[in-house]
């Protein structure tokens, strides 16, 4: 029997999912495996814990002995849970976390055995990771990268079985000091945002004096049965399926969407969502989505970093927790053909810390000038760095969204509903004033009298713009489903960071030359509005008038990754770097190059997958069905039946032939394609030869026929699982 029915009969078997003890309410168990600053009030001496809240707070870099003081603290607490590893967890650039437990276990001089967990402990560990990627740095610079211990991210118990160790949130970097993960950077990023953020904000209140900027993702994925996905070599090493026919019911019926959570899959997810609960993830909802067996869940909103650590660590905890469950969640972009891809939506705005949401409108005309200006000032960051927001979303499984007439386009465009669009259009309107009679520009703006306007607008938000405007944040639409939100994140924050700084400028420079602060402002707006009009957008994003108007306006559209990537290396995309301290030029062309090889391992995998799929399981399979149909066939000519007899079967043969036929050619010359491709040398240039000489030339073609083959051999001879038994069984 093939590992499909086998799979099948499984299925049927299955006990219903064990619902296991879940009945604590979240608020007994929500983060009790977090060294939170309440735990280290605990565990911690005075000084140590001044230490750690204004390394927190200020980014105040805490001394050797204070930290073998933390470090004792940490090992206390995590002992008094049964803890007796830990591990610098970081984000290195490969898309998973990593680890490398150490035991508390160590042997002293004189051969006593001892628990002991010291300061360096805590602060640096040099893992032996030379084989994550560093785009050519650590060779280039030494040969290893040592991972440092970030405050700022709390530590943490991740329990595996029986198994409990303690996590250490790190960064990871070469000895010359260059980023070689996502953390680093992004952290950098916020830094820059808030220094820039904080001098514009002190227009409007001298208080304020940090800005920090939040994130709530939203993650979308699938959970498919196990066995039927370990019959899948394409899902086993892929992630996705690169062949398989349309299913008679798709998601046309729509009845999936908000529908019930299948029992076995709701067991699973009260497991995952317990995990996270004690690790302190804010989980807030969970629903189905429009795609069969497709799901989302979201947190509430928290800090960008921590909501980026977050993200991280749900994405491993649910890869996990299925298989307990003998399920399996695929967080591809795009594993199924012809059935919706999965994102990321990554809501984003900033705070302060006097509490206040600076992409809310405000309650009174001034601190909706204070909203005015961070929002316009978005509209022109996403506008003059459109392209370099798109590199960073840029992957093998994002380019089956972006550009592959799925939500939403590769084009960036900014959607902000019809009654800020008025606001804008009537600020635009008066070029030429010059906003003297300062009360009455400003109380025009009676944005606060319109909230229950400007919320309605956002109940039919665009779902078809990538950066749409929901109410009291953007929410940035393109990112992902396997993304780290870091990449997207950094980017944002440090384009923000740079526009404002920008703002700032011009703004003083009116005031210097004696204009009032409120109507400098009001012009540098007015002047920002008109600069970055052409990136506003209401309409469907999908359709065919779009694509025109974009290429019309000028708006970057490059679907594909190797194309897309040029905008991180970009003279303009250095220097917004290089002057917001996150990276250096050869940061960022060494994160260049990781990024090209990913794409071309990503794409060589699938063809390789591909090849071997239709070599021996698409081929074996049709044969066999062709074995029987000439059988048969040879049957009726010995009886001395007329063609007619057999007519059906003589043409269901040829259409058979001519698909193996197809296949065969096509899978050979990918091949040789293949092949060409690797022999290029160029990053760039392989990259780019990968993706329109192997997968653009070939893969959709490949795929046709073997579809084809699916539809017609005999059921019982296919031997992959069909996508109405991936997708519709439970
Ligand atoms: P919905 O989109 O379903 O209407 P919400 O508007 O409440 O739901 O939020 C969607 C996501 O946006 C949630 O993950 C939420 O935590 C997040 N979110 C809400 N406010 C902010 C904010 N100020 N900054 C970042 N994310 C936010
Ligand atoms: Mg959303």
């Amino acid at each position: 029997m093939s590992l499909r029915f086998q799979a099948i009969s499984n299925l049927t078997n299955e006990p219903e999912g064990t619902l296991g003890v879940h009945s604590q309410k979240i608020t007994a168990i929500f983060g009790e495996n977090v060294f939170t600053l309440k735990t280290a009030r605990q565990f911690l001496s005075d000084e140590g814990y001044k230490s750690l809240v204004a390394s927190i707070k200020n980014g105040k870099k805490i001394d050797r002995t204070v930290a073998s003081q933390i470090a004792n603290g940490i090992k206390a607490w995590a002992e008094s849970k049964g803890v007796t590893h830990f591990t610098h967890w970081f984000q290195p650039l490969t898309g998973t976390t990593a680890e490398k437990h150490d035991s508390f276990f160590t042997i002293k001089s004189d051969g006593t055995a001892i628990e002991e967990f010291d300061g360096s402990a805590l602060i640096q560990q040099e893992p032996d990771a030379s084989s994550f990627p560093n785009g050519g740095l650590r060779a280039t610079f030494e040969a290893r990268g040592y991972t440092a211990w970030d405050p700022s991210s709390p530590a943490f118990i991740m329990e595996i079985g029986n198994g409990k160790t303690l996590c250490i949130p790190t960064i990871f970097i070469s000895y010359t000091g260059e980023s070689l993960d996502y953390k680093a950077p992004l952290l950098k990023a916020l830094e820059s945002l808030n220094e820039s953020a904080v001098a514009v904000c002190n227009y409007f209140d001298r208080n304020i004096t940090r800005v920090t900027a939040t994130l709530g993702w939203e993650q979308e994925y699938f959970v498919i049965d196990e066995s039927l996905a370990n019959a899948r070599p394409d899902i086993v090493q892929c992630g996705r399926t690169v062949f398989g026919a349309a299913p008679a019911k798709g998601q046309q019926l729509e009845d999936h969407y908000f529908g019930s959570i299948p029992e076995r899959v709701y067991a699973f997810m009260r497991d995952f969502e317990t995990e996270c609960y004690k690790l302190g993830i804010p989980l807030k909802t969970r629903h189905n989505e429009v795609a069969p067996s497709q799901f989302e869940v979201a947190p509430i909103f928290e800090e960008v970093s921590v909501a980026v650590d977050h993200n991280s660590l749900l994405m491993d905890i649910m890869d996990r927790v299925a298989r307990r469950h003998k399920l399996r969640v695929l967080l591809h972009e795009k594993p199924f053909a012809g059935i919706n891809g999965s994102g990321k939506h990554n809501n984003w705005s900033m705070a302060t810390d006097t509490g206040v949401n600076l992409l809310s409108p405000g309650k009174t005309p001034k601190t909706n000038l204070m909203f005015l200006t961070f929002f316009v000032n978005t509209i022109k960051a996403v506008h003059d760095y459109a392209d370099v927001l798109r590199s960073a979303i840029a992957s093998a499984g994002n380019d089956h969204r972006l550009g592959a007439n799925e939500a939403p386009p590769a084009i960036i465009s900014v959607f902000v509903g019809q009654y800020l669009s008025k606001v804008l259009n009537e600020i635009e309107q008066r070029v030429g004033d010059k906003f003297d009679e300062q009360d009455e520009a400003i109380l025009k703006l009676d944005i606060h009298r319109s909230i229950p306007e400007l919320l309605l607008d956002n109940t039919d938000r665009n779902r078809t713009s990538p950066f749409a405007f929901t109410g009291n944040k953007f929410e940035f639409r393109a990112v992902g489903s396997t993304a780290n939100c870091a990449s997207p994140m950094t980017v944002l924050n440090v384009i923000m960071a740079e526009t404002l700084k920008q703002f700032k400028n011009e703004v003083d420079g009116l005031i210097a030359k004696g204009e009032k602060k409120e109507i400098a402002i009001m012009q540098v707006i007015q002047k920002y509005i008109v600069d970055s009009k052409k990136v506003l957008f209401e309409g469907d994003g999908y359709s065919e008038a779009w694509h025109k108007e974009a290429e019309k306006r000028g708006l970057p559209n490059i679907p594909t990754t190797p194309l897309a990537l040029d905008a991180m290396i970009s003279d303009k995309a250095k220097k917004l770097f290089e002057s917001n301290r996150v990276y250096t030029h050869v940061e960022l062309e060494a994160r260049h190059e990781i990024e090209l090889e990913k794409y071309i391992k990503k794409v060589q995998i699938e063809a390789r997958v591909m090849g071997d799929l239709a070599l021996n399981h698409v081929i074996p399979a049709a044969i066999a069905y062709q074995n029987d149909l000439l059988a048969n066939i040879n049957s009726f000519k010995s009886a001395g039946s007329p063609e007619s007899a057999y007519k059906a079967q003589l043409a269901i043969l040829t259409d058979v032939s001519k698909h193996i036929q197809a296949v065969y050619e096509k899978v050979d010359a990918l091949v040789e394609a293949r092949k060409i491709a690797n022999a290029i040398e160029n990053t760039r240039t392989k990259a780019i030869a990968y993706c329109s000489q192997v997968k653009e030339k070939f893969f959709d073609d490949i795929r046709y026929h073997v579809d084809k083959l699916e539809h017609l051999v005999n059921d019982e001879d296919w031997t992959l699982p069909k996508y109405r038994e991936m997708l519709l069984l439970r």
